[in-house]
């Protein structure tokens, strides 16, 4: 089993395949071009495998495919499917932009994938245009469907920013209600990739709005959800994610592999050990997988206290989230 120096217990890994990404989202990744990592760089699908059956021997419950964008990378439905069949119990689950899921979305559910987050921040082309950067909205929706619709177990992730999507929290919400599948709404991480006028919406201003039309209550047992749920009267259950909130940390499960092998204690900060070395031998894999889970940190450095201030350098990671995976 896996427990941190503050007694947290860590069931949750989730690999990113990619750092590519066919989207540029204005709070992820910077517009201009700039250089990936050459592909022979990537650990390859068997590696990844060799590490996650170390995770797993080790108490990982939960794995999640991320990225980047994961169905950019070849052959992901036989990397999802060589973890399926090696241990059916996982709970394995994607996180996509959504763009490619229409042609894919049935091979992964054949792979054996069985959940699926999709970022959606606007339901209005130009909106979405300008905050992804690509004019696809409608791709995206009929990659939703196809999710829906071939039996995988659907929730969106909107990241929620003044003055470009806030008007739109309760038609997302209503979107998702519709289709009876949950929204978790992201308050925006501050971060160095991002471009730098963004400001996110708080937890408690999307409560707000969502109570001008629905009376909820929180759900209490959420704990192991990065996000804190809420039910309205009407029986519907939707989350937020607060990572100014001392609750985020101290709750969080997970560690994360990125595509070239960085095994990353924390979302935040910059530490991190390379597994490439230790690829072939379990032992070496098992004693890095142990000093990562050690390391982690108490906290992020993303603070209410900061949220009230105007952008201080001291909330503001390094870390660009199309290499963390989210
Ligand atoms: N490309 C996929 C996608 O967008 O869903 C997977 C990778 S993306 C890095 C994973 C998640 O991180 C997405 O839900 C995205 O909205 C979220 N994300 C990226 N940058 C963020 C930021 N600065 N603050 C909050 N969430 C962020
Ligand atoms: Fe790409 Fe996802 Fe980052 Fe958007 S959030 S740029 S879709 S990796």
């Amino acid at each position: 089993m896996l427990i941190d120096n503050y007694n947290r217990k860590i069931d949750y890994l989730r690999v990113s395949v990619t750092q590519r990404c066919n989207f540029r989202c204005q709070y992820c990744m910077p517009e201009k071009p700039f250089e990936w990592i050459p592909k022979e760089d990537l650990l390859s699908y068997e590696q990844m495998f060799k590490f996650i059956k170390v995770a797993i021997s080790n108490g990982i419950k939960k794995i999640r495919i991320t990225g980047g964008e994961p169905l950019v990378r070849d052959d992901l439905d036989k990397f999802i499917s060589m973890i399926n069949e090696y241990a059916p119990s996982i709970d394995l689950g994607l996180t996509t932009n959504g763009y490619l899921l229409k042609s894919q979305a049935k091979k992964l559910k054949e792979a054996g994938l069985k959940r699926i987050n999709i970022s959606l921040d606007s339901l209005e082309r130009e909106t979405f245009w300008y905050l992804t950067k690509k004019d696809v909205l409608s791709k995206v929706l009929e990659g939703i469907d196809e999710a829906i619709k071939v039996g995988i177990k659907v929730k969106i992730n909107s990241v929620v920013l003044k003055k470009i999507n806030e008007n739109e929290i309760l038609s997302l919400y209503e979107f998702a209600k519709q289709r009876d599948i949950q929204i978790r709404f992201i308050e925006y991480m501050e971060n160095e990739m991002a471009y730098n006028q963004l400001k996110t919406l708080t937890s408690q201003e999307i409560l707000n709005i969502i109570s001008t039309k629905y009376s909820f209550e929180t759900v209490e047992n959420s704990v192991n959800s990065a996000a804190k749920l809420y039910e309205d009267n009407q029986g519907y259950v939707f989350g937020i994610i607060e990572p100014y909130d001392d609750s985020f940390c101290s709750t969080c499960n997970r560690i994360r592999l990125s595509a070239e092998g960085d095994l990353i204690p924390c979302l935040y900060y910059e530490d991190s050990i390379n597994i490439k070395e230790s690829i072939s031998s379990k032992k070496d894999l098992e004693n890095v997988l142990f000093k990562v889970v050690q390391n982690r940190p108490e906290k992020n450095k993303w603070t209410k206290n900061n949220l009230q201030l105007e952008s201080s350098k001291e909330n503001i990671s390094s870390r660009a989230f199309y290499y963390t995976g989210g």
